[in-house]
């Protein structure tokens, strides 16, 4: 078995505020024996799927966390998926995709797929002996297989004032278990979600000393390292962080919670292995 988790994006919704290296709204590559799931579908991903070495068409399943602009920029990627297919060469898993996401954001989905293609409001695949999509609703407390031998399960989290159907995931395969939070603020319900995994990828959207800001539903690095520590994680990844503070400075804040694991600020390109 080899099991892959490849940072596409670290970033947030705005770039040029601070200086430092570009990197891109949220997105995690799953690569399991050469099987790929997205963990939500930003702004060019299918450029940054080919910087990391990966052909975008080859993408069978994506998993949204939530519909925020810098989470889903799905009709981009959908559009993309079908040309690659009509116009590129047709190896296999190039001709579907399955999109799951919150069950309350599907509605809204097909209205702004047919405000892009007026012409072809009446289905949602155009061309379906070329390519197909289907999305897949999801809830707190959903999961299922969703490829083989890679098991998604999502549960709710607090994002957006706790007015956002939002999701976080755990995927569970044979070798190891991997956790990412979306956007979320700190609940109690988090830690038996986030339990023994391998490697927890967690929201830092809210820098230190300003936790109590965090109403809106992200963590700070010192809740972060908490959720960790509590949660007996192996390995924890602060991602989508303004950048506000040190690197060091918000690695020190995750270990005042007494957590021992490798701690990791993440930049785009950071890869996770195991083999
Ligand atoms: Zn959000
Ligand atoms: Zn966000």
């Amino acid at each position: 078995m080899s099991l892959k988790v490849v940072t596409l994006g670290s970033g947030v919704c705005a770039n040029m505020c601070l200086p430092g290296p570009r990197r891109y709204p949220p997105g995690f590559l799953v690569d399991l024996d050469g099987q790929l799931l997205l963990m939500d579908v930003s702004e060019g991903a299918r450029f940054r799927l080919e910087d990391v070495g990966y052909d975008y068409g080859l993408v069978t399943c994506a998993a949204i966390s939530h519909v925020h602009p810098d989470h889903a920029d799905l009709a981009t990627f959908l559009q993309a998926k079908l040309c690659r297919a009509l116009w590129g060469p047709p190896v296999e898993g190039v001709d579907k995709l399955d999109v799951y996401m919150h069950e309350i954001s599907i509605d809204g989905f097909k209205q702004s797929w047919m405000w892009r293609h007026p012409e072809a409001a009446d289905k949602m695949n155009h061309f379906p002996e070329k390519f197909n999509f289907e999305l897949q609703p999801m809830r707190g407390g959903w999961e299922k297989e969703v490829l083989p031998g890679l098991k998604l399960k999502a549960f709710g989290v607090y994002h957006g004032f706790g007015q956002h159907p939002a999701l976080g995931f755990r995927i569970e395969t044979k070798g190891a278990t991997i956790v990412y939070t979306g956007d979320a603020g700190i609940t109690e319900s988090l830690f038996a979600n986030v339990e023994r995994a391998d490697l927890l990828i967690a929201d830092c959207g809210t820098r230190i000393g300003q936790e109590y800001t965090a109403g809106y539903g992200h963590m700070g690095p010192g809740q972060c390292g908490m959720l960790a520590y509590r949660s007996q994680v192996k390995e924890l990844w602060l991602t989508h962080y303004i950048g506000f503070d040190t690197p060091a400075a918000m690695e020190a804040e995750a270990r005042k919670s007494g957590f021992t694991g490798t701690v990791k600020v993440v930049t785009d390109g950071l890869t996770w292995e195991k083999k």
